[in-house]
C-alpha cells in the first residue's frame, strides 16, 4: 500500500509505502523536516469502487 501524507509543519507532500501493520503503528516522520505533525491524504482508493446500479 502506499500512502500519501502532508506536513502541516513544512508543507511538504510525499508519498510512503508501507504495509497495514506499519500504517496502524502511525509511526511516522515528515522526511524533510523530521516533524510528526502530518496529515494522511486521501490516496483515491476509496473512490476507485465501482457503484452498482442498485
Ligand atoms: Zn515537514
Amino acid at each position: 500500500m502506499i500512502y500519501e501524507y502532508h506536513c502541516r509543519k513544512c508543507q511538504e507532500v510525499f508519498s510512503v509505502q508501507m504495509s497495514l501493520a506499519e500504517h496502524d503503528r502511525g509511526d511516522l516522520i515528515c522526511p524533510r523536516c523530521q516533524s510528526r505533525d502530518v496529515d494522511q491524504r486521501m490516496t483515491g482508493f476509496f473512490a476507485q469502487t465501482p457503484r452498482k446500479a442498485a
